[in-house]
């Protein structure tokens, strides 16, 4: 997509000269269309569980649901609003990302934070019968909740597409970078979704993700924020033997570009 703009330049009457612009409009249109997409995914996404909720609300307000019932509809409402509640949560994130605001960095003790990253995360990865080790050494200089929600995300993930008995593995530590390493034992991922997993709404097999709670945002987020903090992300990951990302933060960020 090129713009063409020519101006005739006239002095005294005469025209001496033309200006010739060329505007390369592709990463604009591609931008917009991705933005279009995004609001129509959301608008469908947020539609889908508040649907259900009102569904079920007017059916039980109705009085017409007998009492054995009514506690799986409770439950259906409660599983529904949480989903949207996550939701537009990670909407917010990612369009606060998008802003490119101005990040502010703390010191980070990795020891600290990977306990508290494992004690986060206990509960369900025993409801899941995953094991899980967190482990961290180190100080990093960086924006507390980013990294949070940066490793929060992928530990989550490697929980959530586990296997009875499979195991999670956490390693952060300083070296010229800090390098964050998020291994499972869990399902894997063809080669043919490697490239899109990080693409908004993007889920491998959307019923089956849908079923373990996911919203297909997660890796949006992880992508927004590795790029945010300068970093780098890969991917390895073979169906039925597990997946590994590793995620690699520059010491000196450059703050707050996007
Ligand atoms: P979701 O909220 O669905 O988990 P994500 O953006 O976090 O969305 O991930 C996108 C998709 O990538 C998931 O639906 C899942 O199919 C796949 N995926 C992500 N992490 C893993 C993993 N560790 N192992 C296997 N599949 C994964």
């Amino acid at each position: 997509y090129i713009k063409y703009y020519a101006n005739p330049v006239a002095y005294d009457g005469d025209i001496t000269g033309a200006i010739l612009l060329l505007i390369d409009e592709t990463e604009r249109i591609r931008a917009e269309k991705i933005r279009e997409e995004f609001s129509a995914n959301v608008s469908h996404e947020l539609k889908t569980p508040l649907t259900s909720i009102y569904g079920f609300a007017e059916l039980m307000s109705s009085g017409l649901v007998p009492e054995s019932d009514r506690q799986e509809m409770d439950r259906r409402i409660l599983h529904e609003s949480k989903r949207l509640l996550t939701l537009i949560d990670e909407i917010i994130m990612i369009s606060r990302l998008e802003s490119g605001t101005q990040v502010s960095t703390e010191d980070i003790n990795l020891t600290d934070f990977a306990k508290r990253l494992e004690m986060n995360f206990t509960t369900y990865a025993m409801e899941r019968q995953v094991s899980l080790h967190v482990a961290g050494s180190g100080h990093f200089k960086s924006n507390t909740t980013m990294l949070w929600e940066l490793v929060a995300n992928l530990i989550e993930n490697a929980i959530k597409y586990n296997r009875e008995g499979g195991t999670v593995d956490v390693s952060m530590t300083m070296d010229r970078q800090a390098v964050l390493v998020v291994r499972d034992t869990g399902i894997g991922i063809a080669e043919k979704d490697l490239d899109r997993i990080f693409e908004r709404f993007y889920r491998v097999e959307k019923s089956r993700s849908k079923k373990r709670g996911g919203t297909g945002l997660g890796l949006s987020i992880v992508k927004h924020i590795v790029k945010t903090l300068n970093g780098k992300v890969a991917i390895q990951s073979k169906l039925g033997e597990g997946t590994t990302i590793t995620v690699t933060l520059p010491i000196k960020e450059n703050r707050g570009v996007k």
